[in-house]
């Protein structure tokens, strides 16, 4: 039997964007009650416009524009926190992925453009090295986003230091290629 949940509540459908969230990863955001305890663990939220309570809240309600264009998402770290907190095992962490998925199919803005712009060097990277390249990632980074003196001194040291590679390291890279593969396809369904 599966773990029960502190309250059953009917998980009706309330909004297309909430069912499109259950879609992608298969959270059902409607499962929430509000308790916040997910939002005073994360981390972030003093650099997040709304917190993650607001923002499973506004999902539910169908308030798309306004999630899609906040950066909550964008400053979430993964770390998991908010799923182990959640008494209803909403997977708070797979919401935040799910809307940084549907943000750029659809074309919208990132709200943080440096932190979209390193995932989406650092999924290039991996997908070539199979593991992330660190100096390669910082390097493109750098270029991409212009900001080519921030944080130089850290990252020399940590050369000195030897805790940054000057070459690629390659690491199952053949399975890497099938996985990425594996999702292109699947999102083109
Ligand atoms: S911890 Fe879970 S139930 Fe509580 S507000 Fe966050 S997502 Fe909702
Ligand atoms: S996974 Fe994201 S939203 Fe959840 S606690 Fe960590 S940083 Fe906050």
């Amino acid at each position: 039997m599966g773990k029960l949940k502190e309250f059953d509540i009917p998980s009706d459908s309330v909004s297309e964007f909430s069912d499109l969230v259950k879609e992608l990863h298969d959270v059902d955001v409607n499962l929430c009650y509000q308790c916040r305890k997910c939002t005073s663990g994360c981390p972030l939220t003093d650099f997040m416009d709304y917190t993650p309570t607001q923002i499973i809240h506004a999902v539910r309600l169908g308030l798309k524009d306004l999630v899609l264009n906040s950066n909550t998402f964008w400053y979430c770290i993964a770390c998991g926190t908010c799923s182990t907190r959640c008494p209803q095992e909403t997977s708070l962490l797979k919401v935040m992925d799910a809307l940084s998925n549907i943000a750029l199919k659809e074309g919208i803005k990132p709200k943080a453009p440096d932190i979209a712009k390193f995932y989406q060097i650092g999924l290039a990277n991996i997908s070539s090295f199979g593991r992330m390249y660190d100096l390669g990632v910082a390097g493109m980074l750098k270029l991409q986003t212009g900001n080519l003196t921030q944080d130089l001194a850290t990252g020399l040291k940590m050369l000195r230091k030897g805790k940054l590679g000057l070459l690629p390291s390659f690491q199952n890279t053949a399975t890497m290629k099938r996985i990425f593969k594996r999702v292109k396809e699947r999102e083109k369904v």
